[in-house]
């Protein structure tokens, strides 16, 4: 927020401020966490093939589990791409979305090596990129108009209105 360029608002007055929604979107943490749950996809997969290859050399309960961990990981990379793509589309929700990427980029380290490492790491920095992302901001929409002479402030929005005005320009209230 700044009040750049405008005079310094007359003492016990504010001046008005409005929260518009910025069009940016986390467009970061959104390509972070696509890259992120495709290489948890991959590293569910590879565990998948050892657990295959496991099996058909031993035929042991070791290579079964490590199938069964691999298909929640493959499914976990797919939750990831997903919650990305709603992180993206909903920027809103970011904070479930990004706690979301980061608790299953974190789990990713039990059921698919990581996403090969670079899953985990990137999955981390986007989810964190997805928290801490600021949906909008607060501007100052205009200085208040100070007209010579006596003026009093809108009870609604604050704006400085001139003496004998019957609604308030900025907000349309009723100056009483
Ligand atoms: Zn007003």
């Amino acid at each position: 927020m700044s009040a750049q360029g405008f005079p310094p608002p007359p003492a016990g007055q504010f001046y008005p401020t409005m929260t518009v929604p910025t069009n940016e979107k986390p467009t970061g943490a959104f390509v972070l966490s696509l890259i992120a749950g495709i290489f948890i996809l991959l590293g569910g997969w590879a565990l998948i093939g050892v657990g295959n290859y496991l099996s058909s050399i031993s035929f042991g309960l070791q290579g079964g589990e490590l199938v069964a961990l691999g298909v929640v990981g493959a499914v976990m990379g797919i939750l990831v791409v997903i919650f990305g793509v709603l992180l993206y589309v909903t920027p809103q929700n970011h904070v479930v979305y990004g706690v979301l990427i980061l608790i299953l980029s974190i789990a990713s380290l039990f059921t698919a090596l990581g996403g090969l490492i670079l899953g985990l790491i990137l999955g981390i920095i986007g989810g964190a990129l997805g928290i801490a992302w600021k949906p909008s901001q607060t501007v100052i929409v205009a200085p208040p108009v100070a007209p010579q002479g006596m003026g009093r402030a809108c009870l609604k929005c604050g704006w400085m209105v001139a003496p004998n005005t019957q609604f308030c320009p900025h907000c349309g209230n009723p100056i009483t």
